[in-house]
């Protein structure tokens, strides 16, 4: 493992924010660098059996399927074995964006239910733009987004829907509204469906870029839906199905680009898969009770690129649910998702620390006799701390004193509270314990070239 044995001279080097209003407290130790802004691009239906190089799609008679043919996403960070617990859209995406495995619509729109209530209070923009799971709390928790309003391609209604968007993101959205016809007309068949999912990658490209010169310093976190590959599977056969897939490979590729040369996270996912009853049938799908519980169904893709991501393969076996914490984890935003039940997958190459309290603490971080930084917070982020050193936390508050040696293997998140609620002083003890034995559970990341 190449960054057990990088070493580095730790110097403070920014106070990032001291915001009474976000109430939290940033430090950032040098020498790493992390994402400003991030993309989730969720391909609907995509299943991962079609996708990846690794894996073999069956139809429900066990005849063998065709795997897409093209790979633009076989770099970054890529987990292998991820699966949605229930491929319904809606569903789906509520746990994707909860980090929840029983979430539904309605989960979304409760207070600090979703990775947008933590990138909101953090001072992120939300922005969004969605063909489908796009139901009214996923739209509530955005700053702006345009969507469609049916899931039509032959005839598609779309929207925007805002409360406070990034001063011009409005009229470029409605530019991009009325370019969707440019894109559909005179095409039939598999070229419409991919030429509708072309617009929205085309769309949100266009939004990054203009956020990236027109408001450099607002970080944004852009959701992007593409729905045609769903849609394609459910009314059109395999084989056009994965063309569709090779054509949305292609057509990623400015997205990707631009979140590339920004320095921003990047993060390409699915709700669910698709499954079908043979070879060349006439459509697909996933919910209804034949297709269920078929891995074809259940397996999606997750993928990232980021500057903080160690790239490779991911082995192990994962849950949607663990997609938003490992997004929180990349973006170095604590996880304070009120429900979630999955757990960040090890993708950084540094470790964070966050810590919250009711009240303000005096936190310190000492390396052996050395202290590194002393802030006094009630919400607290150490970013970019070297894997597997040893530190000690020390902080002191209405609840009295704490004093801990700790190693990290991947972020860690203390609550210091005065109340029953939180941890107490003995089970913050046992916690840090804990994370001791948790140094031997370290991520295996396998480098490919
Ligand atoms: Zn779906």
């Amino acid at each position: 493992m190449q960054h057990l044995t990088y070493k580095v001279t730790i110097l403070i080097i920014l106070v990032l924010t001291s915001n009474a209003a976000l109430g939290a407290s940033e430090i950032t130790l040098n020498d790493i660098e992390m994402p400003e802004s991030a993309i989730l691009l969720i391909v609907d239906g995509l299943g991962s059996s079609y996708y990846y190089p690794e894996l073999t799609p069956f139809a429900l008679d066990g005849s063998e399927l065709s795997r897409a043919g093209t790979q633009n996403m076989a770099f970054g960070t890529r987990i292998i074995n991820i699966s949605t617990p229930y491929p319904d859209t809606g569903i789906a995406h509520s746990v994707i964006v909860t980090g929840f495995s029983e979430a539904n619509e309605e989960i979304v729109g409760y207070p600090d239910a979703t990775i947008y209530d933590i990138t909101r209070q953090h001072g992120f923009f939300n922005i969004a733009v969605m063909e489908k799971g796009d139901f009214m709390s996923m739209r509530d928790e955005q700053d702006i987004i345009l969507y469609a309003e049916n899931n039509s391609i032959d005839d598609p209604k779309i929207s925007i829907q805002s409360k406070n968007p990034p001063p011009g993101v409005t009229e470029l959205m409605d530019d991009w509204k009325e370019k969707l016809p440019e894109y559909m007309d005179g095409k039939s068949g598999v070229g419409k469906y991919s030429a509708y999912n072309k617009w929205a990658l085309d769309a949100a490209n266009a939004v990054a870029i203009y956020m990236v010169e027109e408001h450099p310093k607002s970080k944004f976190f852009l959701t992007v839906n593409v729905g045609a590959i769903d849609s394609g599977g459910h009314n059109m056969g395999d084989d056009d199905y994965i063309r569709l897939i090779e054509d949305l490979d292609r057509d990623i590729y400015p997205l990707y680009e631009t979140a590339k040369e920004n320095d921003m996270a990047f993060f390409f996912t699915a709700d669910h898969g698709m499954a079908f009853a043979k070879k060349d049938a006439r459509r697909g799908g996933h919910v209804s009770e034949k297709y269920v519980s078929m891995k074809e169904s259940l397996r999606i893709p997750f993928i990232m690129i980021s500057p903080n991501a160690v790239p490779g393969l991911i082995g192990g076996g994962y849950g949607e649910e663990d997609i938003a914490p490992t997004i929180l984890s990349v973006l170095d935003l604590p996880n304070n998702l009120q429900y979630a039940d999955g757990t960040s997958i090890h993708v950084k190459n540094y470790a964070s620390i966050f810590v919250k309290a009711d009240s303000e603490y005096k936190v310190s971080l000492w390396d052996g006799g050395k202290k590194l930084s002393e802030q006094s917070a009630s919400e607290l982020i150490f970013a970019g701390l070297p894997l597997n050193t040893i530190y000690t936390v020390k902080a002191s508050g209405p609840a009295g004193t704490f004093e801990e040696k700790i190693s990290l293997d991947s972020d860690r998140q203390f609550r210091l509270d005065n109340n029953k609620e939180g941890l107490s002083q003995k089970q913050m003890a046992a916690g840090i314990l804990i994370i001791i034995v948790n140094i031997a559970g370290l991520a295996v990341i396998r480098r490919i070239k």
